[in-house]
């Protein structure tokens, strides 16, 4: 049974199908997203790896992301692209395949200060609604279902405790032979939530029309099968119709 009915939308046109799934850090937005693209044959487009490519140049030039001006002027010497291979997403900087580069926490943290800049931020939504148009997507990140895609055809906004979710990174970490003490990893987790959610642009929200799904007491397979009955839910509703 769906609890709630009326979040449940679909376009009526011939638009490509893009499901949007925002969230704070460490929700297992990413390995979500992506097995709901897998099973479904659509385009798994990570937000975040853009950010943290964009933070991985700002990182390589030593640019202070306090420095306001040399970020914007950074920008500009900045070219990232999109591209799939084997269903992965390959980020390029500048014709660099970066992507064994990004998922360390010193680019994390970069992508988490620098991305409160308007103009960082547009550089990348322009590239995001662009696949949007082209492919049928599942696009994870903060602000998808209120300003890249406001017209997605599924929003989930996927949560979990701050516990929880510093504990699944704890694990995540662990399992790499990293020792990281748990209080560090939280407070480190609430500090990009508050950065996430009170940036002035595109901050990140629940979108009115989004769903709400909170992972904490739930497997990755439960919450995937939870979208995958809203997904179907909305499709049944769609053949029903005259
Ligand atoms: O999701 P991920 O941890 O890879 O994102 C890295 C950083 O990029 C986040 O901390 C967040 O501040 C920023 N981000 C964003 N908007 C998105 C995706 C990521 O501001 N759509």
């Amino acid at each position: 049974m769906l609890e709630d009915d009326t979040k449940l939308t679909k376009r009526g046109d011939t638009h490509t199908y893009n499901i949007a799934i925002d969230g704070p850090a460490g929700a297992g937005k990413s390995t979500i997203a992506k097995k709901i693209a897998a099973r479904l044959g659509f385009i798994y487009v990570d937000t975040g790896a853009m950010y943290r490519a964009m933070a991985l140049y700002f990182l390589r030039n030593q640019i202070d992301p306090s420095d306001q001006a040399k970020i914007e002027e950074a920008c500009k010497d900045v070219e990232i692209t999109i591209a799939y291979k084997d269903g992965e997403q390959i980020v390029t900087l500048n014709g660099e395949n970066v992507n064994g580069f990004l998922r360390t926490e010193e680019v994390g943290n970069m992508a988490s200060t620098s991305s409160v800049y308007p103009f960082v931020r547009l550089k990348l939504v322009e590239l995001q609604r662009a696949l949007a148009k082209r492919e049928n997507v599942v696009m994870d990140g903060r602000e998808i279902g209120t300003y890249v895609l406001p017209e997605a055809d599924l929003k989930i906004f996927l949560t979990a405790s701050v516990q929880k979710r510093a504990g699944r990174r704890w694990a995540e970490l662990k399992a790499k032979g990293i020792e990281e003490d748990i209080s560090e990893i939280e407070k480190d987790i609430r500090e990009r939530d508050h950065r996430d959610m009170t940036r002035t642009f595109a901050p990140l929200k629940q979108a009115e029309d989004a769903i709400y799904l909170d992972s904490s007491d739930l497997t990755i397979d439960e919450v995937i099968d939870k979208i995958m009955e809203y997904y179907n839910k909305i499709q049944n509703r769609e053949v029903g119709k005259d």
